[in-house]
């Protein structure tokens, strides 16, 4: 029977030690993601942040707060059910001071993706849903923005893509009350119906 944890686990031993890219040299450590070797949905963000570097864990700020509730709360699921990743593996930042993030550079993302490719083609997801703009550019191969094309399906290798905004860029523009939220609770709702999953009871009239 097929090992995907097994895989998984030897990858994630090899991004370890990678030093393909100078995003290594002011790493603390890979954050290589997490979740179900099965999952049926995959969320995948641009990069580590402060958090995620100090911990080796994706999405554990403020952002990775709100996106757990997306997933807990908004399509009523634990969050070990889904597998989370990011392009990159090592924590982008302005002027490589480890002081501001960054999104990934072209060559950086070039450089890394071979990586998530392998993590998609292990977990063979249903569905991926692209936080922001880094990540829905690299699947969707577009030079579109983020606001034209979330809420709209695309497709990466034959899995279908819902874009859909960056939790970080949510919680820039109104923070919990952001009006961003309900967006992101549209394009959530079409994830579920894709997967033909119901809509969480205690959600379905309305807000999260
Ligand atoms: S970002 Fe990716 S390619 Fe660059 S050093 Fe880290 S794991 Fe290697």
């Amino acid at each position: 029977m097929e090992d995907r944890d097994g895989m998984l686990q030897e990858l994630k031993s090899q991004v370890a030690q990678c030093r393909r890219c100078r995003l290594a040299q002011t790493r603390s450590q890979t954050v290589f993601g997490e979740g179900s070797s099965v999952a049926e949905v995959m969320f995948i963000g641009e990069g580590p942040g402060y958090q995620e570097d100090r911990t080796g864990r994706p999405f554990v700020g403020p952002a990775g707060e709100l996106l757990t509730r997306i997933i807990e709360r908004g399509m009523g699921i634990s969050r070990r059910q889904v597998y989370i990743a990011n392009l990159v593996k090592c924590r982008p930042t302005v002027d490589m001071k480890m002081v501001r993030d960054r999104p990934p550079d072209p060559e950086e993302v070039q450089t890394c993706t071979p990586y998530l490719l392998r993590q998609i083609g292990i977990i063979r997801p249903r569905a991926i849903v692209a936080l922001g703009s880094p990540s829905m550019k690299y699947l969707l191969k577009t030079s579109s923005g983020i606001t034209k094309l979330r809420g709209t399906w695309g497709e990466f290798n034959g899995i279908p893509v819902m874009p859909t905004y960056h939790p970080s860029y949510v919680l820039r523009n109104g923070g919990e009350k952001s009006p961003l939220r309900r967006d992101v609770w549209e394009d959530i709702k079409m994830v579920l119906e894709k997967l033909g999953w119901p809509l969480p009871v205690l959600h379905s009239g309305g807000d999260r």
